[in-house]
């Protein structure tokens, strides 16, 4: 499942690739699931309109959109928005019409430019929907700042793992690198999100940002592959210290990392570098 630091990746390079461009018409499949909003408001909200810009919100792909007339009287702002939810599956291709349609193909947007965009998505958890102005629930976890990040936690009863998974609280952080940053910031997954100490809620704070950026860091050279390919290579380069790392030894001590489950998620940690 694309997490955070590659649905950032894949937005940055549709924004590279088709901002700018227009939408001529809309193609959608007969498969329900994939659409959040009717196929009719979908297509009637797309057609005809200009991209703005192409970016990511908690886990969601954002289009910004606008007719030309629409854009030039808002002042550049966006009339509507396309937002995109990969799922687990989900991808979004830019190619040529030419192109072989691929199976479980639920989406094609044709461009001014001659292009067309896919929506492809096998497993159908991926979600599209229109809306006016999209908000994510949570707060962005690469903006957030210290103190709202610490208030986030304050009385929560539930393991520090669960409530950083929670999307109402933070928008997008996945189960890997939940691991990973609390492995960072030296804290165990089944800690109460109330009990962590200033000093321990810095500690995450940072490291947090720290292992999304990297990963955003590591994934930005192969975003044109992706978006092309559909091929996932290059997206987890970022090495994992503890995710999926289980009884192997620690990279920082050589204890066996544990695994363990909360809520359904596979946790791993050291117990020794982690309290
Ligand atoms: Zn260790």
């Amino acid at each position: 499942m694309p997490e955070l630091p590659e649905v950032e990746t894949i937005a940055r390079g549709l924004a590279k690739r088709i901002t700018g461009d227009a939408i001529e018409s809309v193609w959608l499949g007969s498969k329900p699931e994939p659409l959040k909003s009717p196929a009719a408001e979908i297509a009637a909200a797309l057609e005809s309109k200009k991209i703005l810009d192409v970016r990511r919100v908690g886990k969601h792909i954002v289009f910004d959109l606008a007719s030309s007339s629409g854009a030039q009287a808002n002042g550049g702002k966006p009339e509507t928005q396309w937002i995109v939810h990969l799922g687990m599956t989900g991808s979004l291709l830019v190619c040529a019409p030419e192109t072989e349609l691929a199976k479980h193909t639920h989406a094609i947007v044709r461009l001014a430019s001659g292009r067309e965009l896919r929506f492809v998505d096998p497993r159908r958890f991926g979600r599209l929907s229109v809306i006016e102005e999209f908000e994510a629930p949570g707060a962005e976890p690469l903006d957030v700042g210290f103190e709202k990040f610490a208030a986030l936690f304050r009385g929560r009863k539930t393991p520090i793992k669960s409530a950083l998974l929670n999307q109402k609280l933070l928008s997008g952080v996945g189960n890997i690198y939940a691991d990973e940053a609390l492995f960072r910031a030296g804290i165990r997954p089944r800690r109460r999100a109330a009990s962590l100490t200033r000093d321990e809620l810095r500690r995450l704070h940072l490291s947090l940002k720290r292992v999304l950026k990297q990963a955003i860091r590591l994934g930005g050279s192969s975003v044109s592959d992706y978006v092309d390919a559909n091929g996932e290579e290059g997206f987890f380069q970022l090495k994992h210290r503890v995710y999926g790392r289980e009884a192997k030894p620690c990279l920082v001590c050589k204890t066996p990392i544990k695994r363990i489950v909360i809520a359904g998620r596979s946790s791993h940690y050291c117990p020794k570098c982690q309290k």
